[in-house]
């Protein structure tokens, strides 16, 4: 049997989309014609989203949600200052989960020219693993693109397991969390992890269930639905078998709404894997249940801020240790508060 295909990394893609987002033209012709005082105005009144993520076309990620529930002073800075570079145990996890991908899919480079070709790609991504799915019982490294209380939400899945549960084919989360040391998580750490599994299940019945707003989706992103693919993405269309009448995006995402169509919602069951580093043995598994209520109560606290409809808060004070780890807190008034207390 074939293995499928994964055609570009998330890496590689956002590097794409920020090359792309240069060249585009500005969201609002009125932004254009404003004064000086007026752009100062309007930047005090956007929300991080406008400012961060909706002028450059870029959807909210899964991770921003996950580093706003650890610390969203930290979320803020990180907008500010740029994301801290990445530690030696972060590139070992990445390092893992390129192994991880590589065990069931097989990259392949294809010729990406425009915003629409870099979306084909993603949205190709879904359905073969989709396919892979369904046909193999396991995928992993999925991207996933759903509008969530207005906002447009990405992320890449892990791994998704085809489970069999009373019966009922379901698909299930799962994610393999790498630690440097042989020490389970603390209960911030699992906090966190099971608020990304859930966002994924969150974001995967919202594919499933709800009808895909595509007039919403190429406006947010500024794509032309009708712009021709590239020669390449068109042949591997051709080659896999979606016909060759799937010539644009707007074929694409037409096949793409069948696709979501066709599967099954996922298990209120979600797997994290804690893996040791060094030599990959199992540390600990925590499985738990998707709470439907607590989930959205939380990601909606977390859209406030996003928002703008309240001010980033710090870390809860009995959470205080995170600060040690925190790449900003030589600029957070939080630590000179208690640098202060403890004199
Ligand atoms: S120092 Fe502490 S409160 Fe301040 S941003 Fe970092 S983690 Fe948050």
């Amino acid at each position: 049997m074939d293995i499928p295909v994964e055609i570009v990394s998330d890496e590689e893609m956002a590097f794409i989309e920020a090359a792309l987002s240069l060249c585009s033209p500005p969201l609002m012709a009125e932004e254009k014609i404003a004064s000086d005082s007026e752009d100062i105005q309007m930047e005090i009144e956007e929300s991080p989203l406008q400012r961060h993520r909706v002028h450059q076309r870029r959807a909210l990620s899964v991770t921003d949600i996950t580093s706003t529930e650890w610390c969203e002073k930290q979320m803020e800075f990180s907008l500010i200052h740029g994301r801290p570079e990445k530690t030696t145990a972060m590139r070992a996890g990445s390092a893992r989960h390129t192994e991880l991908e590589a065990e069931v899919l097989i990259r392949m480079e294809l010729a990406v020219h425009t915003r629409e070709d870099s979306w084909a790609v993603k949205l190709l991504n879904f359905i073969t693993g989709a396919n892979q799915l369904l046909f193999d019982g396991l995928t992993r490294e999925l991207p996933i693109i759903g509008l969530v209380e207005g906002v447009w939400l990405i992320g890449v899945i892990d791994e998704v397991r085809m489970c069999e549960l009373s019966g009922i084919k379901q698909p299930i989360m799962v994610d393999t969390k790498t630690r440097s040391q042989a020490a389970l998580p603390s209960e911030p750490q699992k906090r966190n992890g099971r608020l990304q599994l859930m966002c994924y299940k969150f974001l995967w019945d919202n594919i499933v269930t709800e009808d895909f707003p595509s007039s919403s989706f190429f406006q947010y992103f500024g794509l032309h639905p009708q712009r021709i693919l590239s020669k390449d993405i068109r042949k591997h269309i051709g080659d896999s078998g979606m016909g060759k009448n799937v010539q644009s995006l707007d074929d694409l995402v037409k096949f793409y709404k069948r696709t979501c169509k066709s599967l099954p919602s996922a298990h209120k069951s979600l797997l994290i894997r804690y893996e040791l580093q060094a030599d990959r043995s199992l540390l600990a598994e925590d499985d738990f249940l998707f709470e439907a209520t607590s989930f959205e109560n939380q990601l909606h606290l977390n859209l406030q801020y996003w928002l703008g409809q309240r001010a980033a808060t710090f870390v809860a004070w009995d959470e205080n240790w995170k600060c040690n780890y925190c790449s900003f807190s030589n600029v957070c008034p939080r630590v000179q508060i208690l640098s202060q207390e403890k004199k």
